[in-house]
């Protein structure tokens, strides 16, 4: 097997721009090397060697030595210059690259090659003592960081002393002989952590190096980002060794990052920063405030120092002429690293750029309209899940607004919430339920659990392709970085901006979209749906096969699943309609009701809200199904709580409270939700469903008289194991029927069918189609059931299962197809069977996931029912499946 592939100067091993095998960074370089482009040459260790190390116990086989010689010595012959070598020595950078780009996750070497006698060479060939030896302090606290783990304070320290010392304020303040004593103190410090000198033999750092990247990939920061982002740990890292080019040899040189297209807005126009004499790392890490890449950037933003437009017109117009190059080959908006050493342009890195769902989507209905792409890639490119960002409420732009400050808009949306300053106290009050706002000087990959805990993220330092910037926007999380007149007190706990104080745990606002940071919350709006958001919906309508409806039980939730595409109700859970105050009363009294005759007493009243609230939802959804489920209330939700519950039900019932309190304890479960619930209340109280049966065909000839449109219920009875169950709940609703049509002189077609969502249902689906005329997957209980999980109390443990590799993911968030799905697939067979037109669907949870919605696909469903925010999620996810 060949494990290393070499690029650049014309050779190409052959690798084919394949990222599983080179993984992202490295097959882009390949790509681009073989378009012709500027790209350093180097070559890439591949990702299938980083698993072999780890599963050979981290030694590599004597062939992959041979061929890291031979990558080396094509440097060499490329640049004309030897590895090692005193006077025209070689530096090569070591960078670390998975098949999925993991912002910040892994280690980069730079400056991999210099020793106490390279320098000299260095300081000869490039003619710049200072510049060799700030490269190499540079390159001892980065490879004594990474890939030695010592302690890089120390180093900090040191240089900060060398400073005061001086009366310096700058780094660039600091000479040729300032950098050699404190390379002299480095290297003493290393020593002394360390009990060796540091390695001086440039085929000892080379490895050591390797070993380091292939060594990150087991970093605890890089586990929890694969967790977040459901990355296998066996896809390893490539390793990528490439030539040194450098952006801090004067004032034509720099180094910058650029999109292609605007990663927050999706707009079509270049984007990004660049800093003059400057190594790469110091534009991501946020230390130095970057300069805009365009002038236009840079008026709109009213920066005064010169964009790179500006100050070095021709290496950017031959930039823009690679964006333009890059973007036709990828076909896709791309993020792109580059150097420029002296005048030179040098490309970096080029990958798919991340980017904001609203931008993802502008950018997908943009390309597709440019004709770079076909509709149906356009339909494919957007994550279902991101759209999540656009469907949720932006700030009210009429709310007032106390603003303390402003930023850069890093990443969108809209977030209130109590400020925190570390990231374990982040996660720790989200856990707890509490909104928070992350504070942060700069955030780093340490930060990361708190982030994803935040409702947002605020930082003092850092441009728009910083840290937390680029991981936000991953997140999907609003960020506003670079707030730069914020000061963040660490012990005090408190921020201060100009002049104000705000204490930790004060609630803040912070608006991505524009960058501001408000005190207290403000006031939010919904969002727009028209637009690209529109079309693109209009596309994946095209080409889904599933319908999607929604699980609402409001005409609130019924109006805006409607507008939201729903193409009607998979599940309203009739007992959410008794949640309201003025009626849980009835409810109760009903649920504690001594004998049939008090029950009916109870079901009387409640009776007619039941039709007004069913004739709304039928109105609303007018011509489509609507699927209502009787009662399905696991009883102890519906206990009185409090003595003050429990007189007001006994007032309304006319009963002592001693009698209820004992009727309530006699109606006490040990285990409720496999307990009085689902068919098995119609079973023992029929006059129940009976009153719900009636409540809905009244509402029904009420809705098609008044408004000539007739709505079609389908009458769904829960939690059935038998058919026999089945049986006898739709005798009383055919009973009911009857019996209302009769009364009015009019009918309505429906339908009765059963929930499945019992391991037993399932099985025998082909018994209980005989009645049944649909099936709706109660995935939630399904899963609980068949796993034997408690759906309420899985949280506890769940994600060590998950840690550990036992379910890839949460099953009751994506469905276990494996064992749950199964189950599924075998209903939908064996009902079919029986019942060829059988119509199937899917109510739980899982119908707005889109790994689910793949699965429901698969199996040819009819229909997927989800809430209604997730309806547009589910109808591109099932465009997705379907493509
Ligand atoms: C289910 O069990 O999947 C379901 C949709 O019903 P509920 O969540 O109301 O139990
Ligand atoms: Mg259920």
């Amino acid at each position: 097997t060949r494990y290393v592939y070499r690029f650049g100067g014309g050779v190409d091993d052959g690798g084919k721009g394949d990222k599983n095998l080179l993984g992202g960074k490295g097959a882009n370089l390949d790509g681009m090397a073989a378009i012709g482009l500027p790209v350093p040459p180097g070559f890439t260790i591949t990702t299938e060697m980083c698993t072999r190390y780890y599963n050979d116990g981290g030694v590599y086989p004597e062939s992959v030595k041979a061929e890291v010689a031979q990558g080396i010595a094509h440097i060499e012959q490329v640049t004309g210059k030897t590895f090692g070598n005193i006077a025209d020595p070689l530096l090569v950078s070591v960078r670390s690259g998975a098949r999925i780009s993991m912002p910040g996750m892994m280690d980069t070497v730079l400056n991999l090659g210099l020793n106490d006698q390279t320098v000299e060479g260095l300081a000869q060939t490039s003619g710049d003592e200072r510049f060799a030896w700030d490269s190499y302090r540079r390159f001892i606290q980065m490879y004594s960081d990474v890939v030695l783990e010592l302690d890089h304070g120390a180093f900090e320290e040191a240089l900060d002393i060398a400073k005061e010392d001086r009366g310096y304020d700058l780094d660039t303040e600091m000479t040729a002989a300032d950098w050699k004593v404190l390379v002299a103190e480095y290297k003493a410090i290393v020593e002394k952590l360390w009990n060796k000198p540091f390695p001086q033999d440039v085929h000892d750092q080379l490895w050591g190096a390797i070993g380091a990247v292939f060594g990150s990939w087991q970093s605890d920061r890089a586990k929890v980002y694969r967790r977040l982002n459901s990355i296998p740990g066996e896809w390893g890292t490539a390793v990528n060794v490439q030539a040194m080019v450098f952006g801090n040899m004067g004032e034509t040189s720099a180094t910058g990052v650029a999109f292609t297209r605007d990663p927050a807005t999706g707009e079509n126009a270049y984007y990004g920063e660049y800093l003059i004499n400057a190594q790469g790392e110091d534009v991501v890490a946020g230390i130095r405030t970057p300069q805009y890449l365009t002038k236009a950037a840079r008026e709109r933003a009213g920066a005064k120092p010169l964009s790179m437009e500006e100050a070095m017109p021709e290496t950017y117009a031959e930039l823009a002429s690679v964006f333009e190059i890059l973007e036709k080959h990828y076909r896709d908006m791309q993020d792109i690293e580059f150097t420029v050493q002296q005048g030179k342009l040098w490309m970096l890195q080029t990958r798919s750029g991340k980017r904001t769902a609203k931008a993802a989507l502008k950018i997908a209905v943009d390309m597709a309209r440019e004709g770079l792409i076909s509709e149906e890639e356009a339909v494919a490119r957007v994550d279902p899940a991101a759209l999540d960002q656009l469907l949720h409420p932006t700030l009210d732009p009429k709310a007032p607004r106390d603003v303390l400050t402003k930023g850069l808009p890093a990443s969108p949306g809209a977030a209130s919430g109590a400020i925190v300053l570390d990231a374990d106290t982040a996660e720790k009050l989200a856990e707890q339920g509490k909104a928070v706002i992350l504070v942060r000087v700069e955030t780093s990959p340490e930060d990361i659990h708190g982030m994803h805990a935040a409702r947002g993220i605020l930082t003092a330092r850092g441009g728009m392709t910083s840290h937390a910037a680029v991981v936000a926007r991953g997140m999907g999380r609003p960020c506003v970085s670079g707030a730069g007149s914020l000061q963040i007190d660490n012990v005090a706990r408190t921020m201060r901006i100009d002049g104000r104080v705000l204490k930790e745990g004060d609630t803040v606002t912070i608006d991505g979209a524009t960058g501001e940071v408000m005190a207290g919350e403000v006031a939010t709006v919904q969002p727009e749906l028209a637009g690209d958001f529109g079309t693109l919906m209009e596309w994946a309508d095209k080409v889904r096969r599933l319908k999607v409806r929604a699980n609402a039980e409001t005409p609130l939730d019924c109006r805006t699943a409607r507008e939201f595409g729903a193409e009607g109700v998979g599940l309203c859970r009739t007992e959410h309609m008794f949640f309201d105050a003025a009626r849980i009363t009835a409810v109760r009294e009903m649920i504690l009701a001594e004998g049939e005759a008090e029950r009916r007493t109870a079901l009387a009243k409640l009776l007619p809200e039941q039709r007004d609230d069913f004739a709304e939802i039928f109105t609303v959804m007018a011509g489509l199904p609507v699927t209502i489920r009787l009662l399905d209330p696991p009883l102890h939700e519906f206990l009185p709580h409090g003595e003050g519950e429990f007189e007001e039900v006994a007032r309304a019932a006319n009963v002592s409270v001693d009698t209820l309190k004992r009727r309530a304890s006699e109606l006490h479960e040990v285990n409720p939700m496999l307990g009085h619930r689902g068919c098995r209340l119609g079973v023992t109280y029929p006059e129940i469903y009976e009153m719900q049966a009636r409540a809905i065909f009244e509402a029904a000839l009420l809705v098609k008289e008044n408004t000539g449109e007739a709505p079609i219920p389908e009458v769904m009875i829960p939690l059935v194991a038998t058919a026999k169950e089945l049986d006898l709940m739709k005798a009383i609703v055919d009973r009911v029927a009857a019996e209302v049509f009769s009364e009015r002189g009019a009918t309505v077609d429906y339908l009765v069918g059963t929930m499945i969502e019992l391991p037993r249902a399932a099985l025998k689906a082909g018994e209980i189609a005989q009645t049944g005329e649909f099936f709706s997957f109660g995935t939630n209980d399904l899963t609980q059931t068949t796993i034997g999980i408690s759906r309420d109390d899985a949280g506890k443990f769940l994600t060590h299962y998950v840690d550990k590799g036992i379910f890839a993911r949460d099953p009751f968030v994506s469905l276990d197809v494996d064992g749950v799905g199964e189950l599924i697939e075998l209903a939908a067979e064996r009902g079919r069977k029986t019942r060829a037109d059988i119509k199937l669907g899917i109510c739980g949870e899982h119908g707005g996931d889109p790994a689910s919605i793949a699965f429901c696909e698969k199996i040819g469903l009819d229909y997927v029912s989800a809430s209604p925010y997730r309806v547009p999620i589910a109808r591109l996810a099932a465009a997705q499946a379907a493509l």
